[in-house]
């Protein structure tokens, strides 16, 4: 495995060699069936999508054009659709996509994992790594996404093709990108939000808390934390307690691998919700917590849940949700709990949940259910306003 893996690497680090020299605009082209236009999804204002058309741009050496299929609508779209944050309006969002290669620049040859690529595969990207493309998965312990570009949150340019909502996108040499023509398509859309909590779980492990048979709560039932119980189960891990206010979360949480769930709406207080999560382990506390709601008070409340020496996982916050108070002594030291916080996702994570995919669908997870909306490319402003409206889990845009 380890010669494998040192083999490999040298394969990504020559390709990626490869990507970083400019060369002439010869491709390999496809079927011949690529028009001349294409059509992006572009945010020109607050809640504003507008369906231009551009032409699509000639390749260099080391880039791909795929054709999309689809594309996820992330929690991140969303804030930038409502606010614009990142401040990058115009811009091409969607960076939960994936599509098939149409057509490839001479010197691309193989994926960010060593696998052969060719037209007609199936492909999604992760990071990019423009001013540092040393890093490759098999770096243990290197930056997290967070650190690095990622398309669908890239300013507009003279290309435009920067983004998944669209009919095609240009991925450019130096991007990561793989192969995962094994995997559906709505296995394919789900990647990116399951990679985060590969990683979420990949953190917590570093406690050496979470174990096979460890009474486990995940808090917060929206996407994550659905994805984080189908994790947790596909793992190995049997003892989960689900807690959410939305009874549909919830029977969708026992679907997923929760074995029993605690619906905080019907506890008056906060004494009243630890005896429901400690009568639903047999009189227990959880020995780990994985805290998924955005909300401070979530995290300010999951101490309680959690036994002395126990650990939490906070990946709720994605963004600054503002502060929460806990009580330092109760809350940490005088229970010795360990804390871990989780952002986005590695490289590695990412090819992880590959096979996470594949697992959950064997054991008869239905992943599947979490895509709960889908629109075409013209709609997506109405997909942007049924996920404002929280009326299902994760919406997509499908290209037909
Ligand atoms: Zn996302």
């Amino acid at each position: 495995m380890d010669r494998d893996s040192i083999n490999i690497e040298e394969i990504v680090k020559k390709v990626l060699a490869g990507m970083s020299e400019q060369g002439s605009m010869t491709v390999s082209s496809a079927q011949g069936e690529i028009p001349k236009t294409a059509r992006v999804a572009m945010l020109t204002g607050l809640e504003s999508f507008t369906i231009k058309e551009y032409p699509i741009p000639e390749l260099g050496d080391n880039d791909i054009l795929v054709k999309v299929e689809g594309c996820g609508i992330c929690g991140t779209d969303a804030h930038e659709y409502k606010r614009d944050p990142f401040g990058l309006i115009p811009v091409v969002l969607g960076h939960e996509g994936t599509g098939e290669i149409v057509r490839m620049g001479k010197n691309v040859r193989k994926d960010s994992a060593g696998k052969d690529l060719k037209v007609g595969d199936k492909v999604v990207s992760c990071m990019i790594f423009k001013d540092n493309p040393d890093i490759t998965m098999f770096d243990l312990n290197k930056q997290n996404v967070g650190g690095a570009d990622v398309y669908g949150l890239l300013p507009d340019d003279n290309l435009h093709f920067n983004g998944w909502f669209a009919d095609y996108i240009v991925i450019r040499g130096g991007s990561t990108i793989f192969n995962v023509s094994d995997l559906d398509l709505y296995s394919r859309i789900l990647i990116e939000p399951c990679a985060v909590l590969i990683h979420a779980v990949e953190r917590a492990k570093t406690t050496g808390i979470l174990r096979f048979n460890s009474r486990v709560v995940v808090q917060g039932c929206g996407p994550i934390g659905l994805i984080c119980i189908a994790v947790l189960r596909t793992m190995g891990i049997e003892n989960i307690v689900a807690i959410d206010g939305e009874q549909n979360r919830l029977d969708f949480a026992l679907e997923l691998g929760a074995t029993k769930t605690v619906n905080f709406k019907e506890h008056q207080g906060l004494d009243a919700l630890t005896a429901a999560v400690e009568k639903s382990y047999g009189g227990h506390l959880a020995d780990f917590a994985f805290q998924c709601t955005g909300s401070p008070m979530g995290h300010a409340n999951i101490y309680k849940f959690i036994r002395n020496g126990g650990g939490l996982c906070e990946l709720g916050f994605f963004i600054n949700g503002g502060d929460a108070t806990i009580n330092p002594h109760f809350d940490i030291c005088a229970k010795e709990i360990t804390v871990v916080g989780s952002w986005v996702y590695t490289l590695r994570d990412y090819a992880t949940t590959f096979d996470f995919l594949k697992r959950a669908k064997g054991i008869g997870l239905p992943i599947d259910k979490l895509i709960t909306h889908t629109y075409p490319l013209q709609e997506i402003n109405e997909g942007l306003q049924t996920n404002l409206r929280m009326d299902g889990l994760k919406i997509a845009i499908i290209n037909k």
